[in-house]
C-alpha cells in the first residue's frame, strides 16, 4: 500500500516532543510522501527545513487567511525566496476564512492576499492549496461565492497565459463546501481534498457528496494535528492515520483501500509533479 498525505502540519508545536517517531510511524504505515503546507513565513521556512531533512517530506509555502497579520512586504519576500527550494511543490495554504475572521475590511484583506499569492503561483508555475471556511461552518455562503469568483478570474487568466497550470491549478483542501462548489472547482480542474470528518458517524451527507466526485479528482489528507479520523477522533492526528480516510473513501466508491491509496497517490503525483 502506497499512501500520500497531501496536507499535514508536521511543523506544528504539538509534534515537538516526538516528531521523528511520528514520521517513522508514517513510513511504517505505507506513506511514501507527506506534504507540509506553510501558514506564514516562519512555518513555511519550517516546512522547507523538514523537507530538507526527510526524503518523503515536501513543502508548500504561503500565508493562511487567518495568519495575515504576518503578511507584509518583507515576509512575502521571505516566502518568495523559499519557493526556489527544489522540494517546494506548491503555494499554500492560502484562501478564505470567514469562520475566524469577521468584518468587511478583514475580508477585503483576505481577497488581496489571496490574489497576490495566486499571481505568485502563476509566475512560479506552481499549483495552489486552497483553504475555504464559511462563517458558522455552513457548506455554502459568502466564502464559497467570493472564493469561486476569485478562482474563476485566476483560472481564466491561466488558460490564456499558463495553460499547463490551468490543467492542474491546485486542490480545495479539506473540502467542506456543497456539491455545486465542488463541481465548479472540478470544471476548473481543481482536485478535492478529503480529511477526517468523512469518517465521522454523522457525516452521511458528506459521504453522499463524495460519492459523486470521480476518484481521479480526490486527494486524501490528514490536516494533522487537527481533524483526527475515527477511531482516533478527538486525539492528536498524525499522517499514519490517513489510511482511515482511504478506508472510508473505499467504502464510498466500492474499492479496496489499496486501490484508493494507489489512485490518490497517483493524483497527488500528477498535481505536485512528483516523478516528473
Ligand atoms: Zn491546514
Amino acid at each position: 500500500m502506497q499512501l500520500t498525505d497531501t496536507h499535514c502540519h508536521l511543523d506544528y508545536h504539538k509534534f515537538n516532543p516526538d516528531r521523528e517517531a511520528v514520521i517513522t510511524r508514517a513510513k511504517e504505515s505505507g506513506l511514501i510522501r507527506i506534504l507540509v503546507p506553510g501558514l506564514d513565513h516562519r512555518s513555511s521556512r519550517d516546512a522547507v527545513q523538514l523537507a530538507e531533512s526527510h526524503p518523503l517530506i515536501y513543502a508548500a509555502v504561503g500565508f493562511h487567511p487567518t495568519d495575515l497579520n504576518k503578511f507584509t512586504e518583507d515576509t512575502f519576500a521571505n516566502v518568495k525566496e523559499l519557493v526556489k527550494h527544489p522540494k517546494v511543490v506548491a503555494i499554500g495554504e492560502i484562501g478564505i476564512d470567514y469562520y475566524w475572521v469577521k468584518g468587511g475590511e478583514a475580508r477585503k484583506a483576505q481577497h488581496t492576499a489571496l490574489e497576490r499569492q495566486l499571481a505568485f503561483a502563476e509566475a512560479e508555475g506552481k499549483p495552489v492549496i486552497i483553504h475555504m471556511r464559511e462563517e458558522n461552518d455552513a457548506w455554502s455562503g459568502q466564502a464559497s461565492i467570493d472564493l469561486l469568483s476569485i478562482l474563476v478570474e485566476w483560472h481564466n487568466d491561466l488558460v490564456r497565459n499558463n495553460p499547463t497550470l490551468s490543467q492542474k491549478p491546485g486542490v480545495l483542501h479539506s473540502f467542506n463546501g456543497d456539491l455545486q462548489t465542488a463541481q465548479r472547482a472540478l470544471e476548473m480542474n481543481f482536485l478535492i481534498g478529503v480529511t477526517g470528518p468523512v469518517t465521522y458517524k454523522n457525516a452521511e451527507e458528506k459521504r453522499d457528496l463524495l460519492r459523486q466526485i470521480p476518484l481521479d479528482k480526490l486527494l486524501i489528507e490528514t490536516d494533522a494535528p487537527f481533524l483526527a479520523p475515527v477511531p482516533h477522533r478527538g486525539e492528536r492526528n498524525e499522517p499514519a492515520f490517513v489510511r482511515y480516510i482511504a478506508d472510508r473513501i473505499g467504502e464510498i466508491h466500492s474499492k479496496s483501500p489499496a486501490e484508493i491509496a494507489a489512485v490518490t497517490t497517483a493524483n497527488a503525483a500528477r498535481l505536485f509533479a512528483w516523478g516528473d
